[in-house]
Order: C-alpha cells, then sequence, then structure tokens
C-alpha cells in the first residue's frame, strides 16, 4: 500500500453529502459505507467521517504508528464536524462531543465497542450543562464517557464502575439512575476518575484530541485482540484488511422527555410481515435499549407517543428499502423532536420471513424477480421451509435440555427409546419416538426410520446419524454433549434432569436444541410463496437438479420439490428385508454357479418390484440406477454376532461352523477399497446381469402401462475403462435377451460414476464409450484426499479448526483439488464426446457453493437428496444470476454524492 500524504484515509459525510458509498464495505466497513450512503441520499444522518481500514492494516503492520497524513485529514474531519454542526471540539461554550464506532466490512462481535460522548472534560461538562440548560444531561454523558472509556479503551473492568454506582444509590436511598440527580452525577463522576487513577496510575485525559487520539487506537488495536481473531478463525472469515473507524457527532436521545432511542427493522424478520418491528426508550442515549436496563418499549406505542416521529421513520424506512431493495436494520435516536438515523444493514431473517419478504417486496414493484431470486432468500433459508418446525412465540427456553449440532433440520416431538428395535417396536404400536443413542451405526437403519427424530450424543455434522437423517430429511440433532447417555438404566441425564425411556421430548434440527416434553410443531406450507418463488428461480436457473431417490415415496416427495429425474438410485437398500437379506446372503455365500444363479432369481422380482415402483413415479423423467456398489460384507452378519450365524445357519441350512469360516474369508482390510463397485460385476457378472434384466423388465413393464421410462444405467467405481467396457457389454447382452424376449424395447443409456481419481484422468477414454458421466464426491473426495471419510472424524474438525483446511471437504466440494479433478473429466470426457452429459451426485449436490462450483464448470445437471432439491435449484439459479451480472457493464454506483 502507498503511503504518501496523498492517500485518503479519511471519508466525510453529513449534511445530504458523502465522500463513500455502500460499495466500499472492505474500505469503510458495512457501518461507514452505509452511513456514507444514506447521508448521500439525504437521509437525517449526524454528520462524522470514516477512518479506512487500510489506515488500520498500516497501525496493525506499524506497532500502532498512524500512516502519513492521516493526523492532518483527522484534524480536518474534525473541523468538517464543527461547520456541520455549528459547535466546536473541546470549546466549553459550545462544545461538540462525537462517538468512535468500530465497523469492519462483516459485523464482528469480539472488538471494541463504541465509545459516546468524547470531547468532554470538566470544563466542556460545566459549558455543556450551560448551553443545553441540562445539567443532569452533561454530567450523566460525562460519567457515561469515563465507563465507556475506562473499559474499552483502557480495559477496566466495568464492575469497578457499576460498584461506584450501586454504592452511590444506596448512599442516596434511590432505586435506578434516573433517580440521582445532576449534583450527585457530578459526584459520580469524581468517583469514576478516581477509579481510573487507581487503576491506571494516570489522571484521565483531559485534552479531547488526546481522547480521540486513544479511542481511534484502541478501535484499530481491537482488530488483532485474541476474541477478534479467535472470531474470525471459527467464521472462516479471511482477506480483510482491518477495522475502520466511524467518528460521528453525538445525538442526545437523554436530552429530555420529546427524546429518544430505539432499534427497528422495516419488516418484521419473524414472519415477514410489512410492518415496522422494534423497541425504543424514551429519554435514553443508544446503549440503554440493548444494555436491558430498562425496558423498552414496542415501537407501535411510538406512534401514539410521539405520531410525527413515527411517520417520519415509517417514510425513511420505505426510502431505505426502496434503495437497497432490502428489509433493513436500523437504528435510531430522537433529539429534541428531532429524527436521527445511526445505522442501517441488511436484517436477518428467519426462512418463512424471508419468503414472505421477497414475494412482497416483488408486489410492492420494489424489486424485480431477478433481484428477490438473487438477494432476498438464501438457499439455507428453504431448508427451514420444508419441515416442521417449533411454533412460533412459544416460549420453551426453561425446559431446555441440551444443545447439540444442527445435523438435520426440522423439528420432532416424540417418546424416548434407546435402541433402534424399540424404536421399530414402539412405532408398530403407533407411537412416535425419539430414538436417542450415542452414536448410531448401519444396523440401526431401521430403527432410524421408524422414528420421528434421532438424538446422539457424540459425533459430527459428517456421522452416521447426520449423513443418513439428511439423506431421508429426518431431524437429527447429534453430538449433544450437554447429555449423558445410560444404556443399561434406558435414560439420559444432563446433570440435573433425568429422562427415561417413554418420556416426551422434543429436537430441533434446524437449530441443534433439545427440548423437554411436547413442543407444539408447525407444518411446511408448500403452496403459495413458496412455489411461486421457486418458479421465479427456476425461470433464472439453466442447470437441471436431480434427486438422489431409492424408493417410490421418495421420488414422489422429491417430484413434489421440483426434482427433475433421479440421479442417483442406490440399489444397495433394495436387498435389505426379512427374505430379501437371506435370498442376498445365499448368493454371496454360494458355492456353485447354480446356487448363486438360483439366490438371484430369487432376488430379481424384489427388484423388479422396486424399479416398476420408480420408473412409474418418475413418468416423463430420467432415472439414473446405480448397479450395487458396497463391497459384500456388509449385507452379512458379524461373525462373532452368535445369534445371528446360527439363525443364517439355519436357513441355508449349513452348519454355524461353515458359515463362520465363510464369514472370514470375506473379511477385508480396506473394504472401502476393495472388492465393491463394478469390481463385484467383473468377477461375478450374474449380479450385474440379473439387475440389468430386473431393471429392464420393469422398465417395459411399466411402459406397456403407458408411462414415459427413461432409464439410465450407471456403473460405480470405474477406474480403467477396461472395467466400464467389460460390464457395458454385460449390460447391452442382458438388455438384448430381454428385448428379444418381449419382442419390445425402450429407449437406454449407460454411463459411468466418476470417483476414482484415476476415472477422472482417463475421461477421455471412457466417454467414448460411456453416455453420460456421473461425479461420485464422495467417493472422489475419499480417494483424492486419501481421507477415509467413516476415519476421518479423529482429525477432520482440528484440521478445519487451525485452518489446515478452509472447510470439511465432505460436506463442501473443495474446488481446488477435487473441483479440478471434476473439471479435468469434464473437459477431458467432453473433448472425446462432444455435448457428453455430465452431472454430481455426491452430498455435495445440495450444498449451495458446491452448486455454485458445478455451474461453473458446466455441468448439466446435480443430484441431492429430496429436501436440498429446492436448495440446489436456488442455488443454480443464483449462480446463473450473478455469472450474468458478471457478464454485465457494471453500473456506477448509485448514491454517491459529492464531496462533504
Ligand atoms: P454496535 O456495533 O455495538 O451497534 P454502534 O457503533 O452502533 O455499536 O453504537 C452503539 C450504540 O451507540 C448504538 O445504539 C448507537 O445508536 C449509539 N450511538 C453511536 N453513535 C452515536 C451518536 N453519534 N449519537 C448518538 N448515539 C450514538
Ligand atoms: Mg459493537
Ligand atoms: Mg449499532
Amino acid at each position: 500500500m502507498s503511503t504518501t500524504t496523498d492517500t485518503k484515509y479519511v471519508y466525510r459525510f453529513g449534511n445530504g453529502r458523502s465522500e463513500g458509498n455502500r460499495h466500499q464495505k472492505s474500505l469503510l466497513g458495512g457501518k461507514g459505507a452505509n452511513l456514507n450512503e444514506m447521508s448521500g441520499i439525504g437521509l437525517p444522518i449526524p454528520p462524522g467521517y470514516t477512518i479506512t481500514t487500510e489506515a488500520c492494516r498500516y497501525y496493525v503492520d506499524h506497532d500502532g504508528d498512524w500512516p502519513a497524513g492521516m493526523e492532518t485529514q483527522v484534524q480536518d474531519g474534525i473541523q468538517h464536524l464543527e461547520e456541520a454542526m455549528d459547535r466546536r471540539f473541546g470549546d466549553p461554550e459550545n462544545p461538540l462531543l462525537v462517538s468512535v464506532r468500530s465497523g469492519a466490512a462483516l459485523s464482528m462481535p469480539g472488538m471494541m465497542d463504541t465509545v459516546l460522548n468524547l470531547g468532554i472534560n470538566d470544563k466542556v461538562a460545566a459549558g455543556f450543562a450551560d448551553a443545553t440548560g441540562n445539567e443532569r444531561l452533561a454530567y450523566d454523558a460525562y460519567r457515561r464517557f469515563i465507563d465507556m472509556f475506562g473499559d474499552v479503551v483502557v480495559g477496566i473492568d466495568r464492575s469497578r464502575f457499576e460498584n461506584a454506582i450501586t454504592k452511590l444509590k444506596e448512599e442516596r436511598g434511590v432505586e435506578s439512575d434516573v433517580e440521582l440527580t445532576a449534583a450527585d452525577l457530578r459526584d459520580l463522576v469524581d468517583r469514576y476518575k478516581a477509579i481510573y487513577r487507581k487503576a491506571t496510575g494516570r489522571m484521565f485525559p483531559d485534552d479531547p484530541y488526546k481522547q480521540l487520539h486513544l479511542a481511534i487506537n484502541a478501535v484499530f488495536g481491537s482488530w488483532t485482540n485474541d476474541r477478534a481473531v479467535r472470531y474470525r478463525q471459527i467464521n472462516d472469515i479471511t482477506g480483510l484488511k482491518g477495522t475502520a473507524v466511524n467518528v460521528q457527532a453525538m445525538v442526545y436521545g437523554n436530552m429530555s422527555n420529546n427524546s429518544a432511542t430505539g432499534v427497528c427493522f422495516t419488516r418484521d424478520p419473524g414472519t415477514g410481515e410489512n410492518d415496522l418491528y422494534g423497541e425504543f426508550l424514551v429519554n435514553a442515549q443508544g446503549e440503554d435499549v440493548v444494555a436491558g436496563i430498562r425496558t423498552p418499549r414496542d415501537i407501535s406505542e411510538m406512534q401514539k407517543l410521539m405520531p410525527s416521529i413515527y411517520d417520519e421513520l415509517q417514510e425513511v424506512c420505505d426510502h431505505l428499502e426502496e434503495h437497497y431493495g432490502d428489509m433493513q436494520d436500523l437504528e435510531f435516536t430522537v433529539e429534541e423532536g428531532t429524527l436521527y438515523i445511526l445505522q442501517t444493514r441488511d436484517g436477518k431473517r428467519t426462512g418463512p420471513a424471508a419468503l414472505t419478504i421477497a414475494t412482497d417486496m416483488v408486489d410492492e414493484g420494489l424489486v424485480n424477480k431477478d433481484h428477490a431470486v438473487k438477494k432476498l432468500v438464501e438457499p439455507g433459508h428453504l431448508e427451514q421451509l420444508l419441515h416442521p418446525q417449533f411454533e412460533t412465540g412459544v416460549d420453551y427456553e426453561d425446559d431446555v435440555l441440551g444443545e447439540g449440532l444442527p445435523a438435520s433440520p426440522g423439528a420432532a416431538v416424540g417418546r424416548v427409546v434407546f435402541t433402534a428395535e424399540d424404536a421399530e417396536n414402539w412405532n408398530d404400536d403407533g407411537e412416535d419416538v425419539i430414538l436417542v443413542r450415542v452414536e448410531t451405526s448401519p444396523e440401526d437403519v431401521g430403527g432410524m426410520d421408524a422414528a420421528e427424530g434421532i438424538l446422539t450424543s457424540r459425533g459430527g455434522m459428517t456421522s452416521h446419524a447426520a449423513v443418513v437423517a439428511r439423506g431421508w430429511g429426518k431431524p437429527c440433532v447429534a453430538g449433544c454433549d450437554d447429555i449423558v447417555v445410560n444404556y443399561d438404566q434406558k435414560s439420559f441425564t444432563n446433570g440435573e434432569i433425568t429422562v427415561q425411556e417413554g418420556d416426551w421430548i422434543s429436537i430441533n434440527g434446524s437449530t441443534g436444541e433439545v427440548v423437554l416434553g411436547k413442543q407444539p410443531l408447525r407444518d411446511p406450507e408448500l403452496s403459495g410463496e413458496f412455489s411461486r418463488f421457486m418458479s421465479w428461480a427456476d425461470e433464472f436457473r439453466t442447470m437441471a437438479v436431480r434427486t438422489n431417490a431409492d424408493t417410490g415415496p421418495d421420488a414422489h416427495q422429491a417430484l413434489d420439490f421440483g426434482a427433475e429425474g433421479i440421479g442417483l438410485c442406490r440399489t444397495e437398500h433394495m436387498f435389505f428385508g426379512e427374505e430379501r437379506i437371506t435370498e442376498m446372503r445365499r448368493m454371496i455365500l454360494s458355492e456353485s454357479a447354480d446356487e448363486e444363479q438360483a439366490a438371484l432369481e430369487a432376488l430379481l422380482p424384489y427388484q423388479r418390484t422396486d424399479f416398476a415402483d420408480i420408473f412409474r413415479a418418475m413418468d416423463g423423467h430420467p432415472v439414473t440406477i446405480r448397479l450395487l456398489d458396497p463391497p459384500l460384507h456388509e449385507f452379512l452378519p458379524d461373525a462373532n454376532a452368535d445369534g445371528e450365524v446360527e439363525e443364517l445357519a439355519e436357513q441355508l441350512d449349513l452348519a454355524p461352523e461353515v458359515i463362520r469360516e465363510k464369514l472370514r474369508s470375506h473379511e477385508e482390510f480396506n473394504p472401502m477399497l476393495g472388492h465393491r463397485g463394478c469390481r463385484l460385476g467383473v468377477t461375478q457378472p450374474a449380479i450385474t446381469q440379473m439387475q440389468a434384466r430386473a431393471l429392464f423388465e420393469a422398465a417395459l413393464d411399466v411402459q406397456a402401462e403407458g408411462v414415459d421410462v427413461q432409464p439410465e444405467v450407471m456403473v460405480p467405481l470405474v477406474s480403467t475403462v477396461g472395467e466400464f467396457r467389460h460390464q457395458k457389454q454385460v449390460i447391452e447382452d442382458t438388455v438384448n435377451t430381454v428385448f428379444e424376449t418381449r419382442n419390445d424395447s425402450v429407449d437406454y443409456q449407460i454411463g459411468t460414476m466418476i470417483e476414482v481419481p484415476r476415472a477422472a484422468l482417463q475421461a477421455d477414454q471412457i466417454a467414448t464409450i460411456a453416455d453420460f458421466f456421473s461425479f461420485g464426491t464422495n467417493d472422489l473426495t475419499q480417494m483424492t484426499f486419501g481421507y477415509s471419510r467413516d476415519d476421518a472424524g479423529t482429525f477432520l474438525p482440528h484440521y478445519v479448526e487451525t485452518e489446515i483446511l478452509e472447510k470439511d471437504p465432505f460436506q463442501a466440494l473443495d474446488r481446488n483439488g477435487v473441483g479440478e479433478l471434476v473439471e479435468m473429466g469434464t473437459e477431458r470426457g467432453r473433448s472425446a464426446a462432444p455435448g457428453l452429459k455430465v452431472g454430481i451426485c455426491g452430498e455435495h449436490g445440495g450444498e449451495p457453493s458446491s452448486v455454485y462450483f458445478c455451474y461453473e464448470a458446466d455441468l448439466d445437471y446435480v443430484s441431492c437428496s429430496p429436501y436440498r432439491v429446492p436448495v440446489a435449484r436456488l442455488a443454480a439459479a443464483q449462480a446463473a444470476l450473478v455469472n450474468a451480472e458478471k457478464n454485465e457493464p457494471t453500473a456506477p454506483p448509485s448514491g454517491n454524492g459529492a464531496a462533504a
């Protein structure tokens, strides 16, 4: 950075003008950029100036020095304020007081707080009292200043000041601060100064410029304090220069009963209703509202109390919404009947509110549809809308048992059970249950399915419980270490409270809360606003969105959410269930081809029925069916589990010892890198044949019913073109036999997963004989990083915490490594087969930043679990809109007034 005296470090605003604007957040911070903007469009903003984040950067890099030229600009800035306010800094006759406010590009708790009333000292306080005729105001401002300056600039423990005021109130026999007289407050100022002297060994600084200098330095310095650094780490905030500092003329909400201060949203952030929503306090200064010293009043009361101010505030809100094209969250102060705006920003809101605000603002003509789609609803907001939620307005704070990870959104209510078996049995008896486990494993899926929701005391966002629950759209709170699960007692405790089997609890998988008792739930509302908004998103979207679904009901659900096909139908789940699993085991453990064939024949009708259900559900949409993928031992019982082995032995009419021996022979050291995927189909082509036959017989059956069937057969885990050629041949031979036997046919495609890095490298070879590619980014991530997803929980969180990894690559697609393979595979594939259809079917397909990436990589579709489909639709639409914007000439930023 150049640091000549010409560099501009100070941007002034006030009196309807400004030197900066809202597009300069990285230079002026969010607060500063918006103060400049608001001043530029003529809103009533107390004049002030913003010191840039670049100045902060210099300060941090140069051991606390200011860059050359900044000192003068800061002084000139004060002069600007003096002229604008017709008051003078440090002048007892007609004093100007200022606030010093921090503000980085992103809001960041942990940095220095605001100092109000700076520029005051004994003489100024006396003059201020004279000038305003309000001695109480002057000494109240003075004592607050010493308190805030002492706390935030010098680091004196705030409780020391609190104790002093409490003691004074006791001495005077009064309850509240407002009952203290001007003389009391003057007394308090002396006591505060003594505290300051004792704590620092120095006199309280009288010189306003010295106060200003120290306060600016304290804001700059707070950028690198532990709390702020830690906050940026946790929240993945990198690449910011520093914090800006705003110096602004004080206005007084505590001047009289015709003065007030408050905060307000331009619309209700909980419901989206178009009414001012907020709180205010009469005769109070800004921080009183937040500090909770007095109970603020609802903003609606202002309409009666200060009608003309209320109208003015409403006008400002309308103006801001029109200008920003979004709901705003603002701070205001009324000084003797004059309204001032002190801050604005885009307001945070719930999912339902986001949708209502977006559709209302379009209807009101404030924004157009593309703006609403691009800016007013976040993809994550939609997830809140698809599931039941806790009813709003119900206070359950006292019943919260603990908080875990919000692993799968939605709320659920049920009676507590501790085993998967109990969950199934209770559910059969018509009970709603919540399955509570330390962790879950694949054996628990039946019980997980039967439960309304799942709660675990251990495990992260990619734990088994979390992944399975998200896939099904079932609410799940994972890793809630506030509770201790005791399987023997069938209970869990959170310290004081013990929850027994059968007790009712409620979980909120969107927030991670676990609540005792039955919370009232609110059902999702998918028609109306939701479908209207989603249809707008679809207008701008260019990339298709499919779903990962294994059953007819899941497929229907996904269609309701707007899926345009199935991108991944896993066939392995079809082999579970009482009779199926026995035949599957018979097939796996068979010793002759005849035996194997007989078992496969028995399995075939099940598969055919399942495929037929899915084809019917997806009438007119493509269905990608993946051939058997997991290692076979996943279908077998544990060799050491006594009961199960005996049971299987009886079913297969073999000795238990024989079964045990066979089970041992199927064990693998690294099953995920072992005998699975197309490797099974290559060594046991009968499996592929059976699956292909079931698939195409189902396709012809359903087609005969008049359904438009579009099957796409997908071969998993291919790493060489030879594997794919082999499997393709087996499939084609089977298809031809089916077509001949039936004297009928159907159009179909045969393609492959790209999930082994070698396949991405060999994509041009494979593409010459494949109809489509689908990136399986779960395995591709595992194999590119060499991380076992099932074991990564021991080190991945640490990697993310220490920023060795920016994000968990199993949650958000790793653009640099895995992403490069996706791009390369797509390019190489299309170089050999122009127009090759390419999609992605890993869990990433429903994660917004990964969807953006897929759009940029020019994929034809993403595929994700049913409940993520709307998320992916919106993310894909936003990606298209952002891209369109990039290719437009940039419009000149608005609201950029001339220099003040
Ligand atoms: P935060 O980021 O914590 O909201 P702010 O800088 O917005 O900090 O200030 C804290 C409080 O002080 C707010 O209520 C704000 O309205 C009030 N405040 C800040 N500057 C002034 C000022 N110049 N005049 C009156 N009140 C102010
Ligand atoms: Mg703050
Ligand atoms: Mg604020």
